[in-house]
C-alpha cells in the first residue's frame, strides 16, 4: 500500500502516515464558527482537507471524518476576550443566537456542497455536547489541573510540561502576547490560562445560550469542545487533526493540553494546517469588505467547481492570493476540460473506435502513478494538476483509455467530470452530419459549411477530429 507523506506541524517534518490502526484513519477537523457567512479563506481550507481525505481513501483507507459546528462559546479573541461569537452574529443579523447558528450552519453546508466537498461521517455541534465536555472539565479538576474564580473555571497551563510543543511558544513568549486578559478577571493565575467554563456572571450575565454544571450556570470555553467531541467520537488518541494556521498558537496548543492532560496519552498522532487565504494581496478584513462568498462568486459569473480547481493549483501550505483575473483564466482552463470531457464522451458514445493497444494503458497508469506522487508527497496538488493537464493534451492516448483515467482521478480532484454529459443525437442531424461528411469528401466545401451552419444553428458545435466528427453542445 502507497503510503501519504505530509508535513506534522508538531513534529515539524514530512513524515509518512501510519495510522493506530491499518487501513483505517480517524481525522478530526475543525468546523467553522457558525455566526457570519463561509467565506473564500473557510472554503480553501476545507476543499484541502477534502483533497485530503480524498487522497487517502484512493489509497485505500477508511477514512472517520469528524468536523465539529461551534455554535457556543468562541470569543472573538482566541484567547478568551471579547464578545461571544454568536451573540455578536445575532445582533449584527437580527436573529436569536440559535437562529443565527442554524442559518450560516445551513449556508455552510450549502457552500460545501457546492464546491464538491464530501460531508463529514460525523458532524457534531458543541452546543450538543455539553455533557461530553463538562465530563471532561471534571476529569481535569479531579486531576488538579483547573482552578475556579468567581468568573471561569480555567485551566493551569503551568500544570501541563508540554504546553507550547505545536507552536514552539514558550510560556515567557505568550505572557507577553496575552497580557491584557489579566484585566478581564483578576484572579486568573497565569495570562495563558484559557476558560473551560464561563460562568453566567459579569460581562456574561446575560449570556443567552446556558447550562447547569457542578460550577454553576454558564456556558463552554471554545476550545473544550473540540476535545470533547474529538475524543467522544474517535478515541483518545486520533490519527490527524486538521485546521487554519491561525489555530496554532491558541485552539489547538490548548486542545493538547486539555487532552493529554485528561488522558495521559498522546491526542493527535499528525497535525496538518493549511496556510492563510489572502484576497488580491490583502488580509481579509471587514474594512475591506472582502469576505466573500460562494454567491458572490456564482453572481460574478464564475463555477463553484473552477474555483475549487482554482484553489487546487496552490500548495495548502503556501499562502493563496486570490484574485479574480487568476480565476478567470482557471474558469477558462475549466470551462475546455469539460468540453474535453464531452468530446472524449462522444467519440466513446457514437464512433466506432479501435480497440486500445496495450501501450494505452501502460501510459495511462504511468501518468496516474506520477500523478498520485505528487499527492502523496505533502499534498502537491499544483504538480498533480500539471500532470494531469499534460495527460489531457496528449494526442496518443485511446479517448477510452483517456476517459477513464481522468475520471478515475477525478475521484480525488473532485470536479464532478463524470456528470458532463454528451449531446443526444437525433436522427435529424446524424443525416445532416452524414450528408456533411459526403460533402467533404466530394470537395464541396462550401455547401458543407453551410451544414455546419445549420447545425450551429440548432444549438451544436462540431469538431473535426481524427476519429471523425464530434458534436459538442455549443455553451
Ligand atoms: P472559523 O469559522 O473562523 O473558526 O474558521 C473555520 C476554519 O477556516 C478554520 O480552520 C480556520 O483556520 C479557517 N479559516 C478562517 N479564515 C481563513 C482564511 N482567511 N484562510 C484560510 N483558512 C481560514
Ligand atoms: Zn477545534
Amino acid at each position: 500500500m502507497k503510503k501519504l507523506k505530509i508535513y506534522n506541524t508538531l513534529t515539524k517534518k514530512i513524515e509518512e502516515i501510519n495510522p493506530l490502526k491499518d487501513k483505517q484513519i480517524t481525522l478530526y477537523t475543525c468546523g467553522p464558527t457558525v455566526y457570519d457567512y463561509t467565506h473564500l479563506g473557510h472554503i480553501r481550507t476545507y476543499i484541502n482537507n477534502d483533497i485530503l481525505k480524498r487522497t487517502l481513501e484512493y489509497l485505500g483507507y477508511k477514512v472517520i471524518h469528524t468536523m465539529n459546528i461551534t455554535d457556543v462559546g468562541h470569543l472573538t479573541d482566541d484567547a478568551d476576550s471579547g464578545e461571544d461569537k454568536l451573540e455578536k452574529g445575532a445582533k449584527k443579523h437580527k436573529k436569536t443566537v440559535w437562529e443565527v447558528a442554524q442559518y450560516f450552519t445551513d449556508y455552510f453546508f450549502y457552500t460545501i456542497d457546492e464546491v464538491n466537498i464530501k460531508k463529514p461521517n460525523i458532524i457534531c455541534k458543541a452546543t450538543e455536547h455539553i455533557q461530553q465536555m463538562i465530563n471532561l472539565i471534571k476529569k481535569l479538576e479531579e486531576k488538579g489541573y483547573t482552578y475556579e474564580t468567581s468568573q471561569a473555571v480555567y485551566f493551569n497551563v503551568t500544570k501541563f510540561k508540554n504546553y507550547g510543543k505545536l507552536s514552539g511558544q514558550s510560556l515567557k513568549d505568550k505572557l507577553t502576547a496575552v497580557r491584557e486578559e489579566v484585566v478581564l478577571d483578576p484572579e486568573k493565575k497565569h495570562p495563558a490560562d484559557f476558560a473551560l467554563w464561563f460562568k453566567r456572571t459579569g460581562r456574561f450575565a446575560n449570556h443567552t445560550m446556558h447550562w447547569n454544571s457542578p460550577w454553576g450556570d454558564g456556558f463552554p470555553g471554545w476550545h473544550i469542545e473540540c476535545s470533547a467531541m474529538s475524543m467522544h467520537y474517535l478515541g483518545e488518541t486520533i490519527d490527524i487533526h486538521t485546521g487554519g494556521e491561525d489555530h496554532i498558537p491558541v485552539h489547538h496548543e490548548n486542545e493538547i493540553a486539555q487532552s493529554e492532560s485528561a488522558t495521559g496519552k498522546l491526542f493527535v498522532r499528525y497535525w496538518l494546517h493549511n496556510a492563510f487565504l489572502l484576497i488580491e494581496g490583502e488580509k481579509m478584513s471587514k474594512s475591506k469588505q472582502n469576505f466573500y462568498t460562494i454567491d458572490d462568486i456564482k453572481a460574478k459569473g464564475f463555477s463553484p467547481l473552477a474555483l475549487r480547481l482554482h484553489f487546487l493549483s496552490g500548495h495548502y501550505r503556501q499562502q493563496f492570493n486570490f484574485t479574480f483575473k487568476a480565476l478567470q483564466a482557471t474558469e477558462n482552463s475549466f470551462k475546455s476540460l469539460q468540453k474535453k470531457i464531452e468530446e472524449l464522451k462522444f467519440l466513446n458514445k457514437y464512433l466506432r473506435l479501435e480497440k486500445p493497444k496495450e501501450k494505452n494503458y501502460r501510459l495511462a497508469k504511468e501518468f496516474e502513478q506520477k500523478f498520485i506522487d505528487c499527492l502523496t508527497e505533502d499534498l502537491n496538488t499544483p504538480q498533480a494538476l500539471a500532470e494531469f493537464w499534460r495527460f489531457i493534451a496528449r494526442e496518443d492516448i485511446h479517448p477510452l483509455v483517456k476517459l477513464k483515467q481522468i475520471l478515475k482521478l477525478d475521484q480525488i480532484l473532485g470536479l464532478k467530470l463524470d456528470t458532463i454529459k454528451t449531446v443526444n443525437i437525433t436522427a435529424e442531424l446524424k443525416k445532416l452530419i452524414r450528408e456533411r461528411e459526403e460533402l467533404k469528401k466530394k470537395r464541396n466545401f462550401q455547401k458543407a459549411d453551410e451544414i455546419r451552419n445549420i447545425i450551429n444553428q440548432k444549438g451544436f458545435e462540431l469538431k473535426d477530429t481524427k476519429q471523425g466528427t464530434v458534436v459538442l453542445s455549443k455553451n
